[in-house]
């Protein structure tokens, strides 16, 4: 049966929750394990990145998302607060500090970082997220989306939006990877098209890591010895080279274990007893909770405070 927003309701009603727990786990039991051999991935030089935010606009008219003029996203005054993706914007550009060299700061653009095995699949419980066989893009589909917005406690990186001011038919935005463009196409994202200074680079991400490796090789003043995404949560489609830690330019610092492995077998526990689905949100929230706690405990040693 395929499941969307509308008979979900209908058949949740119909049939309580042992009927939506075993097609749940139907659901569940079909979505294939990451196999990322092949896999499509962007490396993001954040050393070479001039901030010149062209792939924000480029995302927002690819998607079809309202946009100003081109020119507009010359205006560098957006850089005094840092930003998210949103509904709006599925990436955004933030600036950061270069002690190297302070007038010349370094840039960093996020977006959904494409995760390997990723914690929003795994946590949407009628596949309205799945992993794309061919390019390991995170995909979505809005019919079979029921809101229930699991995806956006489950995800590390805090990327899926809610379109909260639709009230009609809304839907959870983020990147799909130009997921389009790089299956019937053969291309590249509209964000790696449009970039003047090549500073992202397209292609398997097996290929990637090992370019990465030679640029740090090369380079061992300019880069700190970390590709980010690699490892971190089983490793993203996006990969970061950069003159200093991530960690210190906005993202996390992440174990190697993806989020799956610790939420799939009590998810799976949860539907097994029956035990309402409310728990989900609870379990995922406090793996989040966790992660959080972690990172305070970590930056308080490292900024050496007791
Ligand atoms: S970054 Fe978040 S939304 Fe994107 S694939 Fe990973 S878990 Fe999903
Ligand atoms: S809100 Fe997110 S988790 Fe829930 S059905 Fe939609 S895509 Fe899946
Ligand atoms: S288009 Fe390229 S240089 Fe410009 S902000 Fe984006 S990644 Fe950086």
């Amino acid at each position: 049966m395929d499941l969307n927003r509308r008979n979900f309701l209908k058949f949740t009603v119909a049939t309580g929750t042992m009927g939506a727990a075993s097609a749940v786990q139907k659901v569940k039991a079909s979505t294939p394990k990451p196999d990322s051999g092949d896999w499509a991935g962007v490396l993001l030089d954040t050393t070479v990145c001039i901030g010149c935010r062209k792939c924000e606009w480029a995302c927002k008219n690819i998607n079809k998302l309202p946009t100003e003029p081109i020119e507009s996203y010359e205006d560098k005054s957006v850089f005094k607060k840092m930003r998210r993706p949103s509904a709006g914007a599925y990436t955004v550009v933030n600036q950061f500090e270069n002690p190297k060299s302070p007038e010349k700061p370094y840039y960093v653009k996020y977006q959904c970082m494409q995760c390997i095995d990723a914690a929003c699949v795994s946590a949407c419980i009628v596949g309205a997220l799945k992993k794309d066989a061919k390019t390991g893009a995170v995909i979505y589909d809005p019919w079979k989306c029921i809101g229930c917005r699991y995806c956006m406690v489950a995800c590390p990186f805090q990327i899926p939006a809610y379109e909260y001011d639709n009230a009609l038919t809304p839907q959870v935005r983020k990147s799909t990877f130009c997921y389009q463009r790089l299956s019937k196409y053969q291309g590249r994202p509209a964000c790696v098209e449009i970039c003047p200074v090549q500073a992202m680079t397209y292609g398997k991400r097996s290929e990637l890591i090992e370019i990465a490796r030679q640029k740090i090789r090369t380079y061992p003043d300019r880069y700190v010895d970390h590709i980010y995404g690699e490892h971190e949560l089983g490793g993203t489609a996006w990969l970061y080279l950069s003159g200093k830690p991530m960690t210190e330019m906005g993202m996390k610092k992440f174990g190697e274990r993806p989020i799956p492995t610790y939420t799939e077998p009590v998810q799976h526990g949860i539907f097994k007893h029956f035990v309402p689905q409310i728990s989900l949100f609870a379990l995922l929230g406090g793996i989040m909770w966790l992660f959080k706690k972690r990172d305070e405990v970590e930056g308080k040693r490292e900024g050496g405070e007791e």
